[in-house]
């Protein structure tokens, strides 16, 4: 293959054209060999090209899903298709035994970009956060003298499915089954600064001490929630008197899906931490948790991850970074997202008994169903496929939209179409 062939997608990656039909069943060829975790739709994919996906039975897609707010370039970019077979061809993987010149590359771009001083490199939203739990833990412990610290989380938040982070996750149904949880933690409703005063004040008072809150900007799994200016600038205010650190779980509303790179520009605040994962490498699995240098504290073998800031998922991140700044996508972030958000509006003025309204920032949006309407979120998701569009849910009455950050005006039309004959 000549580097030349390399940079078009859609001849290096695709062997097959599209509408042709690969023999795939679930039944024989999947089931009996995966666990059963998932809930999946009955179409299996195999080909993607920008926001369009195709099924082994040669069906197209309009994909409003993106891996679930992770492909940030859609699929086959040109760049990812470089830089992933560059990348492969040169050196792929070492271990943080000796120094990753693309680690050190990603970690410049991203603190020039944030408010972020230092960054931890690792490969998922979850292992990102347990990063961000234990850097809190060890602060309370060593800078704040705190012996028993606690973590607030929100209810309705989503931060991962790993132990420490299910915990934190304050939505009872994915702790159910999995006792004894991690201690630590302590929930507050979302976008409510009384309560979470109230609950920091009677923690305090008794014999463990609150040490970091850990928010979403916008709740993305918990139903797309945009947090409020006014209560995270609070919350600001209260971590500085107390000298408590503000940690934002950025992993689904980052990397320029809320129309600015991070979700906490929209509030007007800067946290102490932030974890990224789902879009920073564009699908490619590669998570990071980054922090101001008064908590930098971790030293030589305190935390690691074998596979965390290899080259390959680096330089492909920095390639999805440098994208997202030279093709200027958050602009695109910003308009496509309002005439996204319009033209669901319309749609809701045509089905007032159904739909309850839609809400979200950039290329992050949710439609709520009704309350009080038989629908579910599923039965949207499953109309919606047949009209040849995929969605997701987030949560049993509120559909996600999360298309890549390079959706054209024209994709976002054929998606309000698919989502009018849905209904
Ligand atoms: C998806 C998600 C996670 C978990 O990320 P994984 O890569 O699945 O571990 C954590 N926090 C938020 C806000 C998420 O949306």
């Amino acid at each position: 293959m000549s580097p030349d062939t390399l940079l078009q997608p859609s001849s290096a990656v695709t062997e097959l054209p599209p509408g042709s039909v690969t023999p795939f069943d679930p039944a024989t060829d999947f089931d009996p060999y995966v666990m059963a975790t998932y809930g999946r739709y009955p179409i299996a994919l195999e080909r993607g090209e920008g926001c369009r996906v195709w099924d082994t039975a040669g069906r197209e897609y309009l994909d409003f899903v993106a891996g679930i707010a992770t492909c940030t370039l859609g699929h086959a970019h040109p760049v990812m298709v470089e830089t992933v077979t560059r990348q492969i061809q040169t050196l792929h993987h070492v271990s943080n035994l000796y120094y990753v010149p693309a680690q050190g590359a990603l970690a410049k771009w991203l603190i020039e970009h944030s408010c972020g001083d230092r960054a931890f490199f690792c490969n998922s939203g979850a292992e990102a956060n347990e990063g961000a739990i234990k850097l809190a833990r060890k602060y309370a412990h060593t800078v704040l003298n705190i012996e028993n610290p606690v973590i607030l989380t929100a209810h309705a938040s989503f931060h991962g499915r790993t132990l420490a982070t299910i915990t934190a996750t304050g939505q009872p149904k994915y702790q159910k089954g999995f006792s004894p949880l991690v201690p630590g933690f302590y929930y507050v409703p979302y976008n409510d600064i009384k309560a979470l005063e109230q609950a920091i004040e009677e923690l305090d008072s008794g014999d463990r001490q609150v040490a970091a809150i850990l928010l979403e900007a916008l709740q993305g799994e918990g139903g797309v929630r945009p947090g409020d200016r006014a209560y995270f600038q609070r919350i600001r205010q209260i971590c500085d008197e107390k000298g408590i650190l503000l940690i934002c779980d950025e992993v689904q509303v980052g990397m320029g899906r809320s129309g600015h790179l991070w979700g906490y520009e929209n509030l007007g605040i800067e946290p102490d931490i932030f974890t990224s994962a789902k879009g920073l490498g564009g699908g490619i699995p590669i998570g990071a948790m980054l922090c101001k240098s008064h908590c930098d504290i971790f030293q030589p073998g305190e935390h690691a991850s074998t596979f965390g800031g290899n080259p390959f998922a680096c330089a492909v991140a920095l390639s999805v970074c440098q994208t997202i700044e030279r093709d200027q996508l958050l602009t695109n972030v910003q308009e496509r997202g309002e005439q996204l958000r319009a033209g669901l509006r319309a749609i809701v003025e045509k089905h007032p008994d159904a739909i309850a309204e839609v809400r979200g920032w950039g290329l992050i949006n949710g439609l709520e169903l009704k309350a009080d309407s038989p629908l579910t979120s599923a039965d949207v998701v499953k109309a919606a496929i047949a009209q040849g569009l995929l969605l997701v849910p987030a949560g049993p009455k509120v559909v996600r939209f999360v298309p890549p950050l390079i959706v054209s005006a024209a994709e976002i039309e054929q998606a309000l179409k698919a989502v009018e004959m849905a209904f």
